[in-house]
């Protein structure tokens, strides 16, 4: 059976360091760390995560000022708000929560704002800088989701140099930034997507898995090389029959835990994965 990647403990660890640094910016600097997070409609799911990183936010020390506009909000409406924000010396980092309603082009927002303040590192020159690596690396802000699982594997995997790790996603919020981290990190990556060809067969050939598909439970033993690190990204609800018979829903992974763990040695379990690492990070 697989060891278990606790993502929940060394959140905390996480967080207790940035309230460290939190409170030496208040005491040495006079510099009171301040988030804005920007909440545009009633996505359920958004709303969670806003609360949870109001929460730890507090719980480190930094302050945040919440938006919440309606789902109809215009894109100028919020331009212009992160214009302000841009703008306000109180506001060190701004968190602009997606996915944004239809009638407002994501990536004008995120380009909207200013690059030492889009802590989210969804900005074309953090998202350039992270690609282009090395030096550029260290001003980059990286993505909180592949930072978070970056960081699980240094703590597991003990040199990552040379290793195999195939990333099943492409997108701009984790599976492109995570290929990109571990390129950096000197693994032989590979990134899948749905039209791979092969792609279980691309998959058990690797020593580390990072799945960040949104296809519950999609990837089992049979995906697997024997030992594999499997990193699960995936956040999916899933209906299920209670006990007294009664309809009701779970959190699961992209990953079947139970038959992954019979192949892996190490697995993040969903939740208490990667999610806890997002919002430290
Ligand atoms: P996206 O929907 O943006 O991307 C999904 C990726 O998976 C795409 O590249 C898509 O391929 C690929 N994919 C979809 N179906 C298949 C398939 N059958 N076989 C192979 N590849 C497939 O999702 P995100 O990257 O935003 O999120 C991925 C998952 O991670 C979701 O479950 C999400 O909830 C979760 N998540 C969790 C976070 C956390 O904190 N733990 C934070 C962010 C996301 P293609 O490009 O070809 O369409």
């Amino acid at each position: 059976m697989a060891d278990l990647i606790d993502g929940k403990a060394f959140a905390a660890k996480i967080r207790a360091e940035v309230k460290e640094d939190s409170d030496k910016l208040i005491s040495q600097k006079q510099v009171d760390p301040c988030l804005a997070v920007v909440l545009v409609g009633e996505n359920p799911a958004s709303k969670v995560y806003v609360g949870q990183k109001t929460k730890m936010a507090a719980e480190c020390n930094i302050k945040t000022k919440d938006f919440k506009l309606e789902a109809s909000t215009d894109q100028e409406t919020l331009l212009k708000l992160i214009d302000e924000l841009n703008n306000d010396s109180s506001v060190h980092g701004i968190l602009v929560q997606l996915p944004l309603p239809k009638q407002i082009d994501e990536r004008k927002v995120i380009d909207a704002i200013v690059v030492e303040k889009d802590v989210d590192g969804f900005h074309a020159i953090n998202a350039g800088r992270l690609s282009i690596g090395g030096d550029m690396l260290k001003k980059a802000f990286i993505p909180c989701t592949p930072l978070g699982s970056l960081l699980l594997l240094k703590d597991h995997v003990e040199d990552l140099k040379g290793k195999s790790a195939v990333v099943i996603g492409r997108s701009n919020i984790v599976g492109k930034p995570m290929s990109q981290l571990l390129i950096e990190e000197s693994c032989t990556v590979t990134v899948v997507h749905s039209k791979t060809k092969e792609i279980e067969k691309v998959c058990s050939q690797a020593d580390i898995i990072v799945a960040a598909i949104g296809r519950a439970e999609m990837i089992d033993s049979k995906w697997l090389k024997d030992g594999a690190v499997v990193i699960d990204v995936g956040i999916n609800r899933i209906s299920i029959k209670k006990e007294d018979g009664s309809e009701g829903s779970k959190i699961v992974g992209d990953v079947d835990f139970e038959s992954a763990s019979e192949k892996a040695s190490k697995i993040t379990p969903v939740p208490g994965g990667v999610g806890p690492m997002t919002i430290a990070c």
